[in-house]
């Protein structure tokens, strides 16, 4: 396979944009103003095998907001859900996604419950106003047999891409 979709989930505000802009350019993009789903596209070679990335960042996404749910889960070959840690909110609307996700699979004819994900808790700068738990974003991962990583889009790249990486890789095998 050499065409890779991936979609980002997860409240407005979690640094979706932040996590995404940083992976494709190596910078954090402090103020990030999108109010409109984007469409992103790189080239990139994983393994010796040269692929062609597209990225769905929706522009805003709450709980009920399952119609906007709905074309990402249709289209893309894994997801990346993303919870800001210093915000409980952000990290039950991703319990919500990850559980939408699978039902969305579950229901359509892919019946692919399977799909590769990562669940992603941002902005572990801000860990003096921790509302989440490093151990309860491991244990929802966990529930969902998905992967799970912390990272802070403001202050590093490799756990970033590391996380893209195993993701796309995972993707490749499915
Ligand atoms: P989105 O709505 O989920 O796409 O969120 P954005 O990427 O637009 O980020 C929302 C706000 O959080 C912006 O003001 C970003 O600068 C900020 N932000 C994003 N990632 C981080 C991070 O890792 N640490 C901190 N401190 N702020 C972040």
């Amino acid at each position: 396979m050499n065409d890779i979709k991936l979609a980002l989930l997860g409240s407005q505000g979690a640094g979706k944009s932040a996590v995404l802009v940083r992976f494709l350019t190596r910078r954090f993009i402090g103020e990030y103003a999108s109010n409109a789903n984007s469409l992103y596209h790189k080239r990139l070679s994983i393994d010796g095998r040269q692929l062609n990335l597209e990225v769905f960042d929706p522009c805003s996404q709450s709980s009920e907001a399952r119609c906007i749910l709905e074309e990402p889960v249709d289209w893309a070959d894994g997801f990346v859900v993303v919870y800001n840690i210093s915000d409980l909110t952000s990290f039950i609307n991703a319990k919500n996604i990850l559980q939408q996700i699978r039902e969305a699979r579950t229901d359509n004819c892919k019946g692919d419950t399977d799909v590769p994900v990562c669940l992603v808790g941002n902005k572990q700068d801000l860990c003096h106003a921790r509302q989440v738990q490093e151990e309860e974003g491991r244990c929802l991962a966990q529930e969902n047999r998905c992967n799970f990583q912390e990272v802070s889009a403001a202050e590093s790249y490799q756990d970033i891409a590391n996380l893209f990486t195993q993701l796309i890789r995972q993707v490749m095998e499915h």
